[in-house]
């Protein structure tokens, strides 16, 4: 592509109304942010418990540079495997109730990488329409027949795995909080089906480790899944407050991966102060269930006031709550109108959710004071359009 293709390309994208640019953000990630120079409340973060700027993530990470260095020098099967990766695996593991755990370096490279190694020709990928984009990629990637059922629909869901009835490896893979509408995955009958028809599950807990069960494992431990679903995923960067990704489930799907996952064989290994502070999340989000009460107290509140304003909202499962708007830029202006009232609100359009359902996504916080949702509320009112 030539520089004039940009150009042509960038200005089609800018005609849609899709263009996108990246804000600033010029202090640490709390409820309050100063972005452009500007300061807002922020509710357009994956940091929900509010431990991104934690005292204890910061101290371990920082003993772990003391102690081991900044660089991990090599991938993990050269010799960047260190002992604190294989402590967070552990860690992992026992959080998560699970044999075995393995680290990636983020949730992107885990979700493309593991669908990949796990289906091929032959086998048979099955995908809610609503799944992230690093679920689509590995689809793609894995070569096997992906077959994309209606967001959440076992019905069609169960007519797919009909059709893969002759299939050497049938896979469901599915996120269990999803991450633009914040609703839950019906994952007991998913469950369920892939019993009934032989096939594994693969669930995607970015949004929803650190949020839901009692000691924040996720909403696979809250429903008692733990043993049925064979592939659990999630990330560290968004409750838990750092970065990265991992993978639970059996010593043999670890052993798997290790021997075969592109993503994972072909990078340099995460850096100890990451690992680090990894393991001082876990142990906070163990320690604290306080901070999930909060967090869902903060949720109610604030959609209770939304729906006082009447402002649509469907179900709210999670800490994400979908403003639906539908066209692109109408939602970008409510996100600006919100913006210059002090309230960030992120908008967000196709192709990242479908066409015609442009919305703002609105995450709350356990760290939002009671005054940040009612100076937030407020700036809601008053950008609110007349019916
Ligand atoms: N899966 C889901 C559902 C996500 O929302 C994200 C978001 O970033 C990812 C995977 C990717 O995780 P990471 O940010 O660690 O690459």
């Amino acid at each position: 592509m030539s520089q004039s293709l940009f150009e042509t390309e960038l200005e089609q994208i800018k005609a849609a109304g899709l263009y996108r640019h990246l804000r600033r953000v010029e202090n640490d990630q709390g409820p309050t942010l100063r972005l452009d120079g500007r300061e807002v409340i922020n509710f357009s973060s994956n940091n929900y418990l509010g431990i991104a700027n934690h005292p204890d993530l910061a101290a371990a990470a920082k003993d772990a540079i003391d102690r081991y260095g900044c660089g991990s020098g090599a991938s993990r099967l050269i010799s960047g495997n260190m002992t604190l990766h294989e402590q967070l695996e552990q860690r992992l593991a026992e959080f998560k109730g699970t044999e075995a755990a393995l680290v990636f370096n983020s949730g992107f490279q885990a979700n493309s990488g593991i669908l990949a190694t796990l289906a091929g020709e032959g086998d048979v990928i099955l995908s809610d329409s609503l799944n992230h984009a690093s679920i689509i990629d590995g689809c793609r990637l894995s070569r096997a027949k992906t077959i994309v059922y209606e967001h959440g629909d076992l019905d069609q869901l169960e007519a797919g795995l009909d059709q893969a009835a002759g299939a050497r490896c049938k896979l469901i893979v599915t996120e269990s909080i999803f991450s633009m509408d914040g609703d839950q995955a019906p994952l007991r009958e998913i469950v369920e089906l892939a019993e009934k028809n032989g096939a594994m599950v693969m669930v995607d807990e970015a949004h929803a480790t650190g949020v839901f069960a009692d000691n924040g494992a996720g909403l696979v431990a809250r429903l008692g899944l733990g043993d049925r679903v064979q592939v659990q995923m999630g990330t560290l960067g968004k409750a838990l407050g750092g970065f990265g990704a991992y993978v639970a489930g059996s010593a043999a799907l670890r052993e798997f991966l290790i021997n075969r996952c592109r993503s994972f064989i072909f990078t340099t290994a995460l850096p100890p102060a990451v690992m680090a502070m990894a393991v001082a999340a876990i142990d906070l989000v163990r320690r604290e269930p306080e901070r999930r009460e909060q967090l869902f107290c903060n949720c109610r509140r604030f959609e209770e006031g939304l729906r006082d304003l009447g402002f649509p909202l469907g179900t709210c499962d999670s800490p994400i709550v979908p403003l639906i708007i539908g066209d692109a830029e109408k939602t970008m202006g409510l996100s600006e109108r919100l913006l210059a009232k002090g309230v960030f609100a992120q908008g967000i359009r196709p192709p990242t959710v479908p066409l015609g359902t442009s919305r703002l996504r609105i995450t709350l916080m356990a760290t939002h004071t009671q005054e940040h949702i009612g100076k937030a509320l407020d700036a809601f009112k008053e950008v609110k359009e007349p019916a």
